[in-house]
């Protein structure tokens, strides 16, 4: 069961924390894995840990904010590759700020990234699976895209973007073999959270730590490969009568607080 053997699969943002678990953890399934990164040195790195345990996995430099850029590498891909199976939208960036604090360039840059980012890899992704006969896609969306945190203006409109482009790519391609669902995770330690706390807590980081653990239900944050698990599930045969639906690994934070 689970098994990707054979597949083709795109992992944006694969360069860190939960991206590089789903790029990881794909391969291990037996996916080939392309890495798409703005990073690309980062990418190497997942490459490389891909590459030592037997994977099969390449680094493709790309910012997914940029619309024809983004074009040009899933075309390449999908010549390159002969197609495309499973897409994972997880490249996204963090904000903290309230409606009064929030400025107008800090809104835009969110959405370019976590919102029209998608949007751009979705329009690439869709179009080699309508060539290839198919796929499965999953976005990482957040709690957050439907449960209210303080602080999260921006961030929050983008994953609610997230979850409802889900839905409608779901709706559109129903009959094209494309399956589309999300991923809602709840706080995991990755470098995203290292990098937040010490940007907004810098002088009391274990306290914000040991706050923002316990603030689970379970009482921790989750692990990259806790969501790569659930990624490797929803682009597995497995998961065939599974679309247009939001997941939540979030340690009971959405439904059992
Ligand atoms: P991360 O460790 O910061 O990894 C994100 C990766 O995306 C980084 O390598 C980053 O590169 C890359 N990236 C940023 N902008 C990009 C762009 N324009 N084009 C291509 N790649 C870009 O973050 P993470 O914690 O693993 O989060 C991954 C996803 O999960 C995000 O969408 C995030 O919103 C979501 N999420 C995370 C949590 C959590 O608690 N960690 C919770 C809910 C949802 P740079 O390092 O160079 O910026």
């Amino acid at each position: 069961m689970f098994s990707l053997k054979g597949k083709n699969a795109v992992v944006t943002g694969a360069g860190s924390g939960i991206g590089q678990a789903i790029a990881l953890a794909f391969a291990k399934q037996g996916a080939r894995v392309d890495v798409l990164e703005i990073n690309t040195e980062a990418a190497g790195e997942t490459v490389e840990k891909i590459r030592s345990e037997g994977g099969e996995a390449n680094a493709v430099e790309c910012d997914v904010t940029r619309h024809d850029h983004v074009q040009e590498v899933f075309d390449k891909l999908g010549i390159d590759r002969g197609g495309l199976d499973c897409l994972i939208n997880n490249a996204g960036i963090a904000h903290v700020g309230n409606i009064t604090n929030t400025s107008e360039d800090d809104f835009d840059r969110v959405m370019s990234v976590n919102l029209k980012g998608v949007f751009n890899c979705l329009k690439g992704g869709v179009q080699q699976m309508l060539k290839s006969g198919g796929g499965s896609i999953v976005n990482i969306a957040s709690t957050v895209a439907t449960m209210a945190i303080n602080d999260r203006l921006a961030y929050s409109t983008s994953k609610g973007g997230v979850l409802a482009m889900t839905y409608a790519v779901a709706k559109d391609h129903l009959h094209d073999k494309i399956r589309c669902n999300a991923i809602q995770p709840g706080r995991i330690h990755t470098p995203f959270v290292d990098g937040f706390i010490a940007k907004n807590y810098p002088d009391n980081q274990e306290e914000m730590f040991r706050k923002l653990s316990e603030y689970q239900p379970v009482g921790r944050m989750g692990k990259p490969e806790e969501v790569a698990a659930m990624a490797v599930f929803l682009c597995s045969d497995e998961a065939s009568f599974i679309t247009g639906s939001p997941f939540a690994v979030d340690g009971g934070t959405l439904y059992v607080r």
